[in-house]
């Protein structure tokens, strides 16, 4: 049944890799799902779907090591994060080669995705040298300070588009704050994560501390209802963003719930041409387009022509594989069906289709291959201008004024990411305090915040608790405040003192 070459997916629970406990709670008939290669469609393994209580077995193991690691000091737990960051270094081909096989990316891709995760265990790694406890005399002889308390046991459900990199989002400061975390990757991309907490045990991190169970829905819900979790994270669509948030909010948990998004960037007449037309490709068909920043929407005030002619060019350039500069597949056939029937519903419609991506899926004959595909609309009801797709296409929209830019970019009902192109930095100005999106970016295509900043969006791109994932906003929400005010009796006539 299994792949010879590949580890068998199994849950990691405790410190080891452990089966499916046969669960009569268990309303999944079926208890494996294959994992198929997006570049070949071949099965490489099979993903087990964990029940209720697969889920309670790792929650039962995060909360006893909870109080042991939460005891721990904070340089401490960082310490651990130091020798992990080195063994990813070590590891970083293996670990690469892994996201390149199970989601698609070119390996390139998967190496900055794997220096991105780095980056966002250096920030976890430095959080006692930037402790933000505060401590002012509020009164005289009254102070207050607080200090933020770990939750307890946390969980992350991760989506498939960044197999290493979204769930070191979370879990990299859940746990130098002291929480212990059941992590569910995605059923897509399951192997990469199997890996990573092979490496944080041998950092040293205690067993128990992070968990994986493998799964989809059941798995989900019983992580959620479990009365152990004491906070949510979710990345994936808004659809299911928004499920998970109510449920959390029924349960009054805490919850931060990333949805979907439709990003617009828009290019001034002043905006240099050649540094647009190469970012904006680069950004759109990265990663094949399945990224929550990937800027999806071009709108031109005016009609650019060169600008347009580079963007045709530069992306009808693109080949298929997985080398740096080439693009790779979509994550699977139900992708791949979505944007060729969304791609053909534009042409129908009444859009000019500038790069065919669809020749790719045409040309070859196994795995799930689109290439970048460009799309001129002159409609701007047409669907494609707001909806998500998450794959390698570019709509262009031509508008007249920055208004109705503005106008579109505050229509959607989406809220993670918008871009101007400009030479100008009044222009500038004047988009980013319109844009109705939480990142946003001035000459740069997938305008990603770094630590210390935090990665988040708004709108239909966000539900639940107003924190951000990564940065400051990370530490937030992966701990409480307590506050403490203090006042002592004056010691100045204490005899032992004279
Ligand atoms: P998805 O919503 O299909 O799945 C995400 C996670 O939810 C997976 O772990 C999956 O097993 C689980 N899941 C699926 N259906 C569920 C259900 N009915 N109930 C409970 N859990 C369920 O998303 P995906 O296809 O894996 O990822 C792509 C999406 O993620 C895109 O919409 C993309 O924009 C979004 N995304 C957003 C961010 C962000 O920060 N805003 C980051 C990465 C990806």
């Amino acid at each position: 049944m299994f792949t010879q070459e590949l580890p068998r997916i199994r849950n990691w629970i405790n410190g080891q890799f452990v089966d499916l406990a046969a669960s009569p709670l268990s309303s999944e008939p079926m208890q494996y799902l294959p994992v198929t290669s997006p570049h070949n469609a071949k099965i490489i393994g099979h993903v087990p779907l964990s029940s209720a209580a697969d889920v309670a077995e790792a929650v039962a193991a995060a909360k006893e090591a909870f109080p042991a690691w939460s005891g721990r000091t904070m340089k401490d737990r960082a310490g651990i994060l130091i020798r992990f960051h080195a063994l990813m270094t070590k590891h970083a081909d293996a670990l690469s080669d892994m996201v390149v096989l199970e989601h698609g990316k070119n390996k390139a891709e998967a190496l900055a995705s794997v220096s991105r995760g780095q980056d966002l265990v250096e920030y976890a790694m430095s959080l006692p040298h930037v402790s933000r406890t505060k401590i002012l005399e509020v009164s005289r002889g009254i102070t207050c300070y607080d200090s933020h308390v770990p939750l307890g046991v946390v969980s992350s459900i991760v989506p498939f588009n960044f197999p290493l990199m979204v769930p070191l989002w979370t879990l990299s400061v859940a746990i130098v704050m002291g929480n212990t975390m059941v992590l569910k990757p995605s059923e897509k991309v399951p192997y990469t994560m199997t890996k990573v907490v092979e490496l944080l045990k041998e950092a040293g991190l205690p067993d128990g501390v992070v968990n994986l169970v493998n799964g989809t829905v059941e798995a989900v819900n019983a992580l959620i209802d479990h009365p152990d979790v004491k906070a949510v994270t979710f990345a994936g669509t808004s659809q299911i963003a928004e499920i998970i948030a109510q449920r959390c909010h029924r349960l009054n948990k805490r919850v931060l719930a990333l949805g979907g998004a439709k990003n617009y960037t828009v290019s001034a007449p002043d905006c240099d041409i050649e540094m647009t037309s190469t970012d904006v490709v680069e950004s759109y068909s990265g990663c094949s387009g399945e990224s929550c920043m990937a800027p999806s929407v071009l709108l031109t005030i005016g009609h650019q022509q060169d600008l347009i002619d580079k963007i045709v060019s530069k992306s009808a350039a693109i080949r298929p594989g997985s080398l740096d500069g080439q693009m790779g597949p979509v994550i699977d056939q139900v992708s791949l069906d979505t944007i060729t029937r969304r791609i053909s519903e534009a042409e129908d419609s009444g859009a000019r289709i500038l790069v065919d991506g669809r020749r790719w899926t045409k040309e070859r004959q196994e795995g799930y291959w689109v290439g970048p595909t460009v799309i001129l609309h002159t409609n701007k009801q047409d669907a494609l201008l707001h909806e998500e797709l998450f794959g390698p296409v570019l709509s262009i929209l031509k508008v007249d004024t920055a208004e109705e830019a503005i106008a579109l970019e505050n229509a959607n009902p989406y809220g993670n990411g918008a871009g101007i192109y400009t030479s100008s930095g009044a222009t500038a100005d004047f988009f980013i305090r319109r844009f109705n999106a939480g990142m946003c970016g001035i000459n740069v295509g997938s305008p990603v915040p770094r630590e210390p900043f935090s990665f988040g969006g708004w709108n239909k791109s966000r539900f639940g608790n107003h924190c951000d994932i990564t940065g400051d906003g990370g530490v937030e929400f992966f701990s409480m405040r307590k506050k403490v005010t203090t006042k002592w009796a004056p010691q100045e006539n204490a005899s032992w003192m004279s």
